[in-house]
């Protein structure tokens, strides 16, 4: 009997080698009836005005990765059509399989259009489960019906997996958490800082950049791109960061420097969030480093916890709320993003070094993204849809599932409370202390109010009265509400009428 037709579509975020589609079809039929299809989809490619670098990430990869299956002996098509549909469609009408495997993607759009797939094609067409998170990924997806919090979530997947856990089943070091250790503003002097691993483009990364460069939009340049493009160089950047940062990077981990923007951070989600890079078998690096004594206990749970914490319960957070988490607002913020988002032209020195930042590397590590944009943003009013636009655009890991809870839920405490129980906002003192970006601003980080006061003071203490009684009943924030009893009656129509001042000076353009 001759073996059937069958067909693998991979999506470019799914780059695996032991993909289940992959697998699913050897079951049933040999190579030679297997044909492996991606497509390049110039819809989705120019969908935002997105970020450059991020697309000759994404293309340059999706090639590579092309590349790796035809070396292990895969019939690969790689196919740029208008449309994913379009495609497929055209896939299918010249190959004519007899089944379609695909792996669901990690985006709901996306898996709506898996669902259409077998009347889109006319073909069969099972969408299997997806690997690419520890969530869902051999037990079903979690359905909870209570509230969860990330900690109770993080110390139930370490238990799970088996991390970081002595004889006994309890954590290592006797705690789940070292944040006390960690959190450290950088040192002056005396600390160095090694680099991330670059990665010169090769010939086929150059051809890539060559063709963004020439997409009729998009923002930040294509030139200075020196990401990892191939599994073999991702799993070297993360070598890298194991052996040289990860050590630091519990205590500096909430840290800001104009010195650099990754200080001890990992600069390893774009890899992970396009499957170069497996996050189990990163946090089982990060504790065989930990057991080599390449990092102490701290750091190595820092670590861990941000890999199989929080990203998986962002993950989860992200199914659980869509599709209702795009238009979530619930303070109700209106206000347009101001026009220097897009230009970093702003006395603000913070916000001027981290948009300039993104502009650039369509990066910026965890606490700027948090405690300057998001903070900015919630403190100032603006539409959470638009700042969430603004993610998607700039960053170069940036994909629906991750920006959307991160940016509504967590930045902008949209979602009612949902995946952050309080709002993450914080005066200058914040900046202040964790960075170096206030020693060279015109404003002064001390002032609350006054020609010279930083605006993010004069816009904290004005949302704290905006919003006195709903975070009164907050008690993670009550405390904070407390220091409103010191202003004096005149000190609270004084940053009243100055917040309205500033905030009348923010124009879109
Ligand atoms: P490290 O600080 O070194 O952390 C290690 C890894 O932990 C990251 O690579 C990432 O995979 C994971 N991680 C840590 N925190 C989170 C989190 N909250 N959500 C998901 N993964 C997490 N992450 C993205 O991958 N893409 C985004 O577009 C993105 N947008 C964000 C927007 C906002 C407003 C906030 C607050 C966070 C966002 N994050 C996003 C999460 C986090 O900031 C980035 O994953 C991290 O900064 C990536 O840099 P790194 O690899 O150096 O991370
Ligand atoms: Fe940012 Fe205010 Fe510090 Fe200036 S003074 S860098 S605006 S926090």
């Amino acid at each position: 009997m001759t073996p059937p037709r069958v067909s693998v579509w991979i999506p470019g975020d799914q780059l695996l080698l032991e993909h289940p589609a992959l697998q699913a079809a050897a079951a049933l039929t040999d190579r030679d009836h297997t044909r492996v299809v991606l497509v390049e989809s110039a819809q989705r490619l120019t969908r935002l005005p997105y970020q450059r670098k991020k697309l000759v990430l994404l293309l340059s990869a999706m090639r590579h990765y092309v590349e790796e299956l035809r070396a292990v002996g895969y019939t690969v098509e790689y196919r740029q059509a208008a449309s994913v549909g379009a495609g497929l469609r055209a896939h299918v009408a010249a190959w004519q399989p007899q089944h379609l495997f695909t792996m669901a993607t990690a985006e709901y759009s996306g898996r709506s259009f898996q669902q259409r797939l077998t009347h889109l094609l006319s073909t069969p067409v099972t969408v299997l489960p997806n690997t690419q998170f520890l969530t869902g990924r051999y037990d079903p997806f979690p359905q909870p019906r209570k509230k969860v919090v990330l900690e109770n979530f993080y110390r139930a997947q370490r238990r799970r997996w088996g991390l970081l856990l002595d004889a006994q089943g309890e954590p290592l070091g006797g705690a789940w958490n070292f944040d006390q250790q960690n959190r450290k503003p950088l040192p002056r002097t005396g600390l160095a800082i090694p680099p991330p691993l670059a990665f010169a483009p090769d010939a086929l990364t150059q051809q890539v950049m060559a063709e963004v460069a020439a997409l009729p939009t998009g923002v930040g340049r294509v030139d200075g791109f020196d990401l990892a493009v191939t599994r073999q160089e991702a799993e070297a950047a993360f070598d890298d960061f194991l052996r040289h940062r990860l050590a630091n990077f519990g205590p500096y981990e909430d840290a800001m420097s104009q010195r650099s923007a990754v200080l001890f951070h990992a600069l390893l989600s774009p890899y992970m969030n396009i499957g170069l890079l497996d996050p189990l078998a990163m946090a089982r690096r990060a504790e065989a480093a930990y057991h080599a004594g390449l990092a102490p206990l701290a750091s190595v749970e820092g670590f861990i916890r941000q890999i199989v914490g929080w990203r998986e319960y962002i993950y989860w957070q992200y199914w659980r709320q869509m599709p209702g988490l795009l238009t979530a607002n619930s303070w109700r913020h209106t206000r347009p993003l101001p026009g220097f988002f897009w230009t970093g032209a702003t006395p603000m020195h913070c916000l001027h070094r981290v948009v300039n930042r993104v502009i650039d590397l369509g990066y910026s590590h965890h606490i700027e993204r948090l405690m300057v944009i998001c903070n900015f943003c919630m403190l100032a009013g603006i539409d959470p849809a638009a700042v969430n636009a603004w993610f998607l655009t700039f960053y170069v890991d940036a994909y629906e599932w991750v920006v959307t809870p991160n940016v509504i839920g967590m930045g902008l405490n949209a979602d009612g409370g949902q995946t952050a129980t309080k709002p993450y906002i914080a005066s200058a003192n914040y900046i202040h202390k964790m960075s170096d970006y206030c020693a060279d601003c015109p404003f002064n980080p001390k002032a609350r109010t006054g020609d010279d006061a930083c605006p993010f003071n004069v816009l904290y203490w004005n949302f704290l009265l905006e919003h006195e009684a709903t975070l009164r009943a907050n008690p993670r924030f009550g405390p904070a509400v407390l220091g409103l009893k010191h202003l004096t009656p005149a000190e609270r129509t004084t940053i009243r009428r100055q917040a309205a001042a500033f905030l009348a000076t923010l124009s879109a353009e």
